[in-house]
């Protein structure tokens, strides 16, 4: 059989193997029509199938309301952070963010080229460690909207509940990274999005859920690729959509639903986020989480060691032990674990052990 690694790759990342292997065996033909979902139209009968069995397994892993449209679109979530400013911030209105990490710095960043921001919360300063608590937060009243990261990707600080907004503010949410690995009250939120290449699937498609009453404020004559009202109304379809990505995504949704659904996967993740926190909270402080505890992530752990060369050392003895994707992110340094739904448990066990071992070589 064909040899795997641990993959702990921060996104692109692990797909489930049972996912990988139906695509292999749909590959050459899909469901006995004669070619791969690469090679038909996306206008055809089989495609219409897969898009339309993703988004209503979505619905049901999610419990999405009727009221919300459930869109497969492109650019990456960088796209959206632009886009949600140019469809739902009226002219001359202003937005707020609540900064926690690279992320929600980037969407700000975008927005802020566009029209006029407010920074309700920064944890800059504190270098990203932790979410805000709720006296911390002074909302504007008149926000278009508020903007959070669920799961600061790099920084690996997660919301455990949504703030609590001022009456009508509508709640707008990049969830790329955190997506489908827990329930959700989507009622909470006006609007979610997620690229899909850490938990639903490979690069190239962006998930987006928006609530009907928001399409209405969608100004008249935007680019037509940045306006939400038509993808919406087209049902993802205006244009070519990334066909392979949303195929790919809805074997996934499958597999979630088969695992039993978004409380399954929960648990195990949560299961898993532990065995690697046990073991930083039993170093003694020889392996030191960037995130305060009651702000962690269950879905990617940033780390450090006492030095760099340390930290090299760690990349390259856990590469020949083959876990891969283990070295932090390029503008933090140390070391990150992702451990998104698709990394089995076994593999976390693998890399429990590895850091135990570790330490005691080198400690
Ligand atoms: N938001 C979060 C939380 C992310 O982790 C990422 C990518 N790592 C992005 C946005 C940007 O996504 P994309 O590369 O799809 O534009």
């Amino acid at each position: 059989s064909v040899k795997r690694v641990h993959n702990f790759n921060a996104g692109p990342s692990a797909m489930p193997l049972s996912v990988l292997e139906k695509a292999q065996a749909e590959l050459l033909s899909f469901n006995g029509c004669g070619m791969s979902v690469m090679e038909m139209s996306h206008r055809s009968k089989e495609f219409e199938g897969i898009i339309k069995t993703a988004e209503a397994d979505l619905r049901e892993l999610m419990g999405i309301p009727a009221n919300y449209k459930v869109m497969f679109l492109q650019g990456g979530a960088s796209l959206h952070f632009a886009m949600e400013a140019m469809n739902f911030r009226p002219a001359g209105a202003s937005a707020d963010y609540i900064v926690t990490g690279a992320w929600s710095k980037a969407a700000i960043k975008e927005a802020a080229k566009l029209g006029t921001t407010n920074v309700v919360f920064n944890g800059e300063a504190e270098k990203f460690n932790r979410l805000p608590a709720a006296g911390e937060l002074n909302f504007d009243p008149k926000a278009a909207y508020v903007h959070i990261c669920h799961n600061e990707t790099i920084h690996g600080v997660e919301f455990k509940s949504e703030p609590v907004l001022p009456a009508g503010v509508p709640l707008f949410c990049d969830m790329s990274s955190d997506f489908v690995s827990q329930p959700i009250d989507v009622t909470k939120y006006a609007m979610i999005y997620a690229g899909a290449q850490k938990n639903a699937g490979p690069a190239g498609v962006v998930i987006a859920i928006v609530r009907d009453d928001m399409l209405e404020r969608v100004p008249a004559n935007l680019p037509t690729m940045l306006d939400y009202k038509v993808m919406a109304e087209k049902e993802s379809l205006y244009n070519t959509p990334p066909c392979w990505s949303i195929y790919m995504c809805g074997l996934v949704f499958q597999w979630l639903k088969e695992l039993g659904g978004l409380e399954a996967m929960y648990k195990i993740d949560q299961q898993k986020a532990k065995m690697i926190y046990d073991v930083i909270d039993k170093s003694g402080g020889y392996y030191r989480g960037h995130a305060v505890p009651e702000s962690r992530s269950i879905m990617n752990i940033p780390f450090r060691l006492a030095s760099e060369e340390l930290e090299d050392l760690f990349v390259k003895e856990s590469k020949k032990a083959d876990l891969i994707g283990l070295k932090g992110h390029r503008s933090v340094g140390g070391l990150r674990a992702s451990l998104y739904n698709a990394v089995p448990l076994e593999s976390v066990k693998a890399l429990a052990d590895f850091m135990v071992e570790f330490q005691k070589k080198n400690g």
